[in-house]
């Protein structure tokens, strides 16, 4: 069960990607700015993140290296090229080029396997590899953004998530809201937004695929002792998938924040890197994920912990990850 002292975090998830959850974090964001809320965002899709696009920030007001893990190299002068370090790699990240052994950067994992089986003792790391970037910025709405970006190829996109946590919450202060858009999926990446944070609001559309992957991402929230809320995106589009959606909601003990309806002002706002309920508010999308952010702004967060105590899960479920061993 997440620490319930200090300014309460609201993560922005869905299992499945493209629907809609960027949208309403900024909407959520700028609505609880504007309600009075002390609020610091943080896009916490270090694989592409782009809430900084949408939230209008012009240029980062600081921006610093991320670094992290183990990359392993050869030492060409003790190599005898017997071929033991590619054959042992699990990742498959030894390549024979010209002849020569070589280590691939981008898909060493660091684990150092190839180290302990070199019978020349040629295999040598680098520590505290360039893996991101940690940037903060200024949105056109007045609050902060703190973002990350890992390096393509570079593994540990989670622990930079936690990194881009640890500062918003240190902006942040002893008061105010935390606002984390989370990545798509249920990754290291989004159990990096939801540890330790109190409130879900999960979007989905109504589709079997995503309905499928909101059951997936609650179960996260059940792990982490979480009160979970639901927003169906492009509600209209299919009447039967709607009212399973609600209905898997309402076993779960989840309540619906909001419908929005299919909208083509939605990607219209996209393309112009705005958020749709600034760049077109008169539309039936922008209205209805209003009326989503003004019941997060207006009716949970001065009363959060009420609301966190009726819906938080009271059993924190165990969750057990598939592991997938590498083939060695
Ligand atoms: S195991 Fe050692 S000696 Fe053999 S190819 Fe790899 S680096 Fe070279
Ligand atoms: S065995 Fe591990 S450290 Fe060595 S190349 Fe493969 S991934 Fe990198």
């Amino acid at each position: 069960m997440p620490a319930v002292f200090g300014p309460p975090e609201v993560v922005v998830a869905s299992g499945k990607g493209g629907v809609g959850k960027s949208t309403v974090s900024a909407a959520i964001a700028i609505e609880a700015a504007r309600a009075g809320h002390r609020v610091v965002a943080a896009d916490a899709d270090a694989e592409a993140p782009n809430l900084h696009i949408v939230l209008g920030v012009k240029e980062w007001e600081s921006e610093e290296p991320f670094h992290e893990g183990r990359i392993a190299y050869i030492e060409r002068g003790k190599c005898t090229e017997c071929g033991i370090c590619a054959q042992v790699c699990p990742f498959k990240a030894v390549e024979v080029i010209n002849g020569h052994h070589l280590i691939n950067e981008m898909i060493c994992e660091g684990c150092l396997t190839c180290a302990l089986a070199c019978p020349e003792k040629a295999i040598r790391y680098r520590v505290n590899v360039l893996a991101g970037r940690l940037r903060v910025g200024v949105t056109r709405y007045g609050f902060r953004l703190v973002s990350g970006e890992i390096v393509p190829g570079r593994p540990n996109s989670g622990k930079l998530v936690t990194e881009v946590k640890n500062r918003a919450k240190a902006i942040l202060g002893s008061e105010g809201v935390l606002i984390i858009d989370a990545a798509a999926g249920i990754g290291c990446q989004v159990v990096s937004s939801l540890t330790g944070s109190h409130i879900a609001v999960l979007v989905a559309e109504p589709t079997p695929a995503s309905l499928h992957d909101l059951a997936r991402v609650r179960a996260l929230t059940k792990h982490f002792g979480m009160a979970a809320a639901v927003v169906i995106n492009k509600a209209d589009l299919s009447a039967e998938w709607a009212a399973k959606i609600r209905e898997y909601a309402r076993e779960e003990g989840m309540p619906i924040l909001g419908e929005v309806p299919y909208d083509d002002a939605v990607p219209r706002a996209v393309a112009e890197g705005v958020p749709v309920t600034e760049a077109y508010p008169g539309s039936p999308a922008a209205k209805a994920i209003r009326e989503v952010a003004k019941a997060v702004a207006e009716e949970i967060l001065p009363n959060w912990l009420s609301w966190y105590e009726k819906y938080r899960v009271k059993e924190p479920h165990p969750y057990t990850p598939i592991i997938i061993r590498p083939e060695l």
